[in-house]
């Protein structure tokens, strides 16, 4: 006879249910960050919007989730500053509980400057945001999800973990360190009920790119780089990167999922030649 714990409706849809959780989303005041918070939200997690200048942002995605029936609170803090980062997990225990899962989302892709022409000042801001951030984030929530015994960390890495790109040498090092940080966790927490998992979005329409879509002539030449005929939406990422804090994917770890509409296909190739 079959197990009724395991017993299942067909044709009744497949849900992801993240209720009774707790997530914390850096840079959720705007882009990718932001809609990832939303659809966390959506599936019943409570969620940690935080922010580094844009506070009014980030209390309207906080409010636009509390109206709606979601749990959201605000945190602000600069992720470089292991001092900000440990006073918004402190916050964050004290104001939703326990962190379960943590996406290390904000970053910047900084001026555009050639080695030995650049500053190193702005290569070190990157690789601060991009990689020690990261890094601030997961040890806090790796010391509080050992304890619970579970937990998933998602690094919002780039298709530039994979592909160089010309003028962003502390961008592309940053991503490829993280990709690596991702598997080394995964290994080291492997046996602690805990996940890491990167996503690497291509080209993803938000504020960080405007300079390139907001111009037909940019916009055009971006289009010839993705092998599908469109630019990524932020919903791309932000289901990409729900199926992967649920338990759908609990056997997915130290790997990282590419979104990216087939950038990485080398679609110059497209037409054979
Ligand atoms: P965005 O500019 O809209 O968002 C970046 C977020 O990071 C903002 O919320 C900002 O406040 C936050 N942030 C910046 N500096 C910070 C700091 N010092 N401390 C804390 N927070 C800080 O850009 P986005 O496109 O949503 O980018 C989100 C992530 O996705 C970034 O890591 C980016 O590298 C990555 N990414 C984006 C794309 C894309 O095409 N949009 C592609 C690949 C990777």
């Amino acid at each position: 006879m079959a197990d009724e714990k395991n017993k299942v409706s067909y044709g009744t849809g497949v849900n992801i249910n993240l209720k009774g959780k707790t997530a914390l989303v850096t840079g959720s005041s705007s882009g990718l960050g932001m809609e990832i918070a939303k659809y966390l939200a959506r599936t019943g997690a409570s969620v940690a919007i935080h922010y580094h200048s844009e506070k009014q942002q980030a209390e309207q995605v906080a409010a636009e989730i509390n109206s709606n029936g979601g749990k959201a609170a605000v945190f602000g803090g600069d992720v470089s500053s292991q001092s900000d980062v440990q006073n918004i997990f402190q916050s964050i225990d004290e104001k939703l509980g326990p962190l379960d899962i943590l996406v290390n989302n904000a970053g910047i892709d900084g001026k555009r400057q050639l080695c030995g022409e650049d500053n190193p000042e702005d290569w070190v801001r990157v690789i601060g945001i991009n990689l020690m951030g990261p890094y601030y984030c997961s040890r806090e929530a790796v010391k509080r999800m050992k304890k619970n015994g579970h937990g998933v960390i998602i690094n919002i890495t780039s298709v530039h973990e994979f592909l160089p790109w010309s003028g962003y040498t502390a961008y592309c090092s940053a991503k490829a360190g993280l990709s690596m940080f991702t598997k080394t966790l995964a290994q080291e927490v492997s046996e602690s009920g805990i996940r890491v998992v990167s996503v690497a979005p291509g080209a993803i329409k938000t504020p960080i790119n405007k300079d390139v879509w907001g111009n037909p002539d940019t916009y055009r030449d971006l289009l010839t780089k993705i092998a599908m005929p469109r630019m990524g939406e932020t919903k791309d990422i932000a289901e990409a990167v729900t199926f992967l804090v649920s338990d759908m994917a609990s056997y997915i770890t130290g790997t990282t999922l590419v979104v990216d509409g087939g950038m990485l296909l080398y679609p110059a190739f497209k037409h054979g030649g």
